[in-house]
């Protein structure tokens, strides 16, 4: 079959052909229908050679983590699914057995890293290929009617912003302002959840006029380009005072700089971007009950409140195709930021 494989640090991706993968015990073949392009995929594909193995992701590694396909194939002992049934991957699978796993918040199970469970595509095969193993059907959402193209993005880029908001929905209270600093994959679906799930003004930033635009059609009340007068910009537009949360999806200098300037007491500064920043923290280091977080992916139950979101028609991804061969291109677009919405891989 075919597959997008990272095949050397530092090199773009390349369609290769790879042999079928057997689903082992308990294990479930899936026919993928649609894979999504994340810009973690870009961010892992950056890193440095010393960088890159201090992951520990062996390569050639197929890529893409997010995924929905059809069963095809149930290991032995495999049971709960058939085949036939179309379904979305849930990708940051813990052990499924502790304490964390069992409230579902399988991305933070504490024993994921030493059991070396990977999502796929982050340190295991994914899905940009025309199979995929899913090592348990409990990792497997069923998919109903919904279109693979237009949802596969759902199972990342809708529901880690859905858990980043969740964590701050106490502080988004009708008559706040949130901020939305990136525009992407993950930005605009997060415009569309801060509409949904909160009566707060949303503002977005981003650096292209373009993603300002979209912005705006997806539900922002503002857009501003991210600069040293976005802070102006946001008074200007809403008056003075501190915002409730940022939401930030690039996570660099500039834009903790612009997130720190718009905070205040108790103002939540959700770091969702895979960058890292040092800064003063503290009683007197920021703002009084101000917080920061980082959160990651998101769990089991929210994926299936995502997906109720996209059924009732209240969550929309914007997509643009590619095919397998076209899946190097999909990541030079993402990393040229010249996509609207998500790059979506169809093998
Ligand atoms: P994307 O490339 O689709 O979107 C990024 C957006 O940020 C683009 O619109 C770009 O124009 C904009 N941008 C770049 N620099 C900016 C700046 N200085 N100010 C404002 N906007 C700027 O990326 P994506 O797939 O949506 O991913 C966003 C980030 O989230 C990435 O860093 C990714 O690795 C990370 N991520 C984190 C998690 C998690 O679990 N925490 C999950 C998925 C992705
Ligand atoms: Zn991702």
């Amino acid at each position: 079959m075919k597959a997008l494989q990272y095949v050397s640090v530092g090199q773009p991706p390349e369609v290769r052909d790879v042999p079928i993968p057997a689903p082992g015990p308990g294990e479930v073949l899936l026919r993928v229908t649609a894979a999504g392009a994340c810009h973690s995929d870009s961010f892992v594909m950056g890193l440095t050679e010393d960088q890159y193995s201090a992951f520990g992701y062996p390569l050639p590694m197929t890529l893409g983590h997010e995924a929905v396909g059809v069963v095809e194939e149930l290991g032995s002992g495999a049971s709960g699914i058939s085949v036939g049934d179309p379904v979305a991957v849930y990708g940051p699978q813990g052990c499924g057995r502790c304490h964390s796993c069992a409230r579902g918040v399988e991305n933070y199970c504490p024993h994921a890293a030493d059991l070396q469970i990977y999502p796929p595509g982050l340190g295991k095969d994914g899905a940009m290929a025309e199979y995929m193993i899913v090592e348990d059907p409990r990792l497997l959402i069923p998919l109903g009617e919904l279109d693979p193209v237009a949802t596969v993005a759902l199972t990342d880029a809708g529901l880690t912003p859905y858990h980043a908001i969740k964590g701050s929905l106490d502080v988004l209270i009708p008559g706040s302002v949130a901020v939305v600093i990136g525009v992407g994959g993950l930005g605009h679906m997060a415009v569309q959840l801060l509409r949904t799930l909160t009566g707060a003004t949303v503002i977005a930033l981003d650096i292209s006029q373009t993603k300002l635009d979209f912005a705006r059609e997806v539900g922002a009340h503002h857009a501003f380009l991210s600069d040293d007068q976005a802070g102006a910009r946001i008074t200007a537009a809403v008056g003075p005072g501190p915002v409730a949360a940022v939401f930030d999806f690039v996570t660099n200098e500039p834009v903790l700089k612009i997130a720190r300037s718009l905070s205040g007491p108790l103002t939540d500064l959700v770091l969702v971007g895979a960058g890292s920043v040092e800064t003063t923290v503290g009683l007197l280091g920021q703002p009084f009950g101000s917080r920061f977080r980082a959160p990651y992916w998101g769990s089991r139950p929210e994926l299936m409140e995502v997906f109720e979101l996209a059924r009732t028609d209240q969550l929309r991804v914007e997509t643009e195709s590619f095919s397998l061969d076209q899946g190097p291109e999909a990541y030079r677009k993402l990393h040229d930021g010249e996509l609207r919405g998500r790059a979506v891989v169809i093998p």
